[in-house]
C-alpha cells in the first residue's frame, strides 16, 4: 500500500535538531586511480547488478529534494568513469528546490566532460590534487597521470564554472615547497583550495602510517611563512574553516575531522553506490534504500518515508579519533568521501 503523503514532512530533522540539506551520492566504486589513502592496489569492485542504476539515483535525488535537500554532490570512486553519468546530471539539474548540483572528481576525465557538465547545470566543482610533482603524484595515485589532470583543470577553467576548488589530502612526508606550490598554483588561477586531514579509512598496507598524519594547523603555519593568511567567518554550511589572503580571489579552507570537531553543525548524509544511506561518514549507522527502491518501484512516498525515519538514527558525531574497527574497514571510494 502506498504511503499517505500527508504523513510526510518537507524537511529532514535529526534527533539533535540538525536539518539535513546536503546529500553526497556515490555513483560508482570504480576509479582510474588507486590513491594510497583511499584504495588497495588490487581492488575487488562491487558487481554491477548490485549498484544503483542512474535512474534509481535520479529518483533518490527527487525524493531528497522534496524533503528539503538543497545541495547534491556526485562523487565516487571516480564519478566521471561511470558510463552515461552525464544523463544523471541532466536529470538532477532541473529538480525543483535544488540550489546546487556539484561533483568531486580526480580531474582525469574533465578534458572531455568539463563543458558538458557545465551545460548540465553544474556551477562549482571540486578537483582532488595532492601534488604537482609527476613522480610524487604517481606514487600517491599509483596509476594516475598528472598531465591528464592538469589538462582537465585547464578545461574546467575554460568551461567557465563559477568556482573550482582543489582538494588536497595532507600527508606529512610532503615537502614544504609542495604545499606552497599548490597554493601558488590556485592563486595564479583564481581557484580555491581546501586541505583535508587524512582520515583513517581503508585497510591497505600502503596507506599512510599514523605518523604521517599532518594537522591542519601545521599547514596553516607553513602557508603563513609566505602569505598573510587571515581567518574569516565564511561558511558553505560544511565542515571547512576558511581563510583569505588579502588582494587574492582564492579561498583557503581546512577540513580537520581529527583536530577540530565539526559534528555539531552537520547538515549532510551520504548514499553509497549500493544504495545504503549512511548517516555519518565516521559511524556505521545505515539504512538500505535500494531495497525500498526495488521492492516498491514508483512509490516515491514510501522512499521518502524511509528517509524521514532514517534521520532518527543519525548519530551525534564521528569516531575518527578512537581506534575503532568497523568504519576503519570501509574504503573511502565506497562512501564517496
Ligand atoms: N575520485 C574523486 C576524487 O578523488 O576527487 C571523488 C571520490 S574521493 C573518495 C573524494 C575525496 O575523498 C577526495 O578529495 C579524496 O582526496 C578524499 N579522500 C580519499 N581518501 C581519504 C582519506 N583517507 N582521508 C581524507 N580524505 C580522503
Ligand atoms: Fe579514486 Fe578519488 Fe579514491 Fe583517488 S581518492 S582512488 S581518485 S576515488
Amino acid at each position: 500500500m502506498a504511503t499517505d503523503v500527508h504523513e510526510l514532512p518537507n524537511r529532514l530533522i535529526d534527533p539533535f535538531g540538525r536539518q539535513v540539506t546536503y546529500v553526497r551520492m556515490s555513483v560508482t566504486d570504480r576509479c582510474d586511480f588507486r590513491c594510497v589513502y583511499c584504495m588497495s592496489e588490487r581492488m575487488t569492485f562491487i558487481p554491477r547488478a548490485q549498484l544503483l542504476t542512474l535512474e534509481e539515483m535520479a529518483t533518490l535525488g527527487q525524493a531528497f529534494t522534496e524533503l528539503g535537500v538543497r545541495k547534491l554532490r556526485i562523487t565516487g570512486g571516480e564519478p566521471l568513469v561511470r558510463r552515461n553519468v552525464l544523463s544523471l546530471f541532466q536529470q538532477l539539474g532541473p529538480l525543483p528546490g535544488l540550489e546546487e548540483l556539484t561533483l568531486t572528481t580526480n580531474g582525469s576525465q574533465l578534458e572531455r566532460l568539463a563543458g558538458p557538465l557545465r551545460d548540465a547545470g553544474v556551477r562549482r566543482i571540486n578537483i582532488s590534487l595532492d601534488s604537482l610533482d609527476p613522480r610524487r603524484f604517481r606514487r600517491i595515485t599509483r596509476i594516475g597521470d598528472l598531465n591528464k589532470v592538469l589538462r582537465g583543470i585547464e578545461a574546467a577553467l575554460t568551461a567557465g564554472f563559477d568556482r573550482i576548488k582543489l582538494n588536497t589530502v595532507a600527508i606529512r612526508d610532503r615537502g614544504d615547497e609542495e604545499v606552497l606550490g599548490l597554493l601558488d598554483f590556485v592563486l595564479a588561477r583564481g581557484m580555491d583550495i581546501t586541505f583535508i586531514e587524512q582520515m583513517p579509512t581503508g585497510t591497505d598496507a600502503d596507506a599512510p602510517s599514523p605518523q604521517s598524519f599532518l594537522p591542519s594547523d601545521e599547514i596553516l603555519e607553513l602557508l603563513r611563512t609566505r602569505y598573510a593568511v587571515v581567518a574569516t567567518d565564511e561558511t558553505t554550511g560544511g565542515p571547512a574553516r576558511y581563510y583569505r589572503i588579502p588582494g587574492q580571489a582564492s579561498r583557503v579552507g581546512f577540513i580537520s575531522p581529527r583536530s577540530h570537531s565539526f559534528c555539531e553543525g552537520c547538515n549532510r548524509v551520504r548514499v553509497t553506490t549500493e544504495g545504503q544511506l549512511l548517516l555519518c561518514l565516521g559511524q556505521d549507522h545505515a539504512v538500505d534504500l535500494k531495497q525500498v527502491l526495488r521492492a516498491y518501484p514508483g512509490d516515491l512516498n514510501r522512499l521518502k518515508q524511509t528517509i524521514v525515519q532514517a534521520m532518527k538514527i543519525k548519530p551525534k558525531g564521528h569516531d575518527f579519533n578512537q581506534a575503532r574497527q568497523g568504519v576503519a574497514f570501509r574504503h573511502m571510494s565506497s562512501t564517496g568521501g
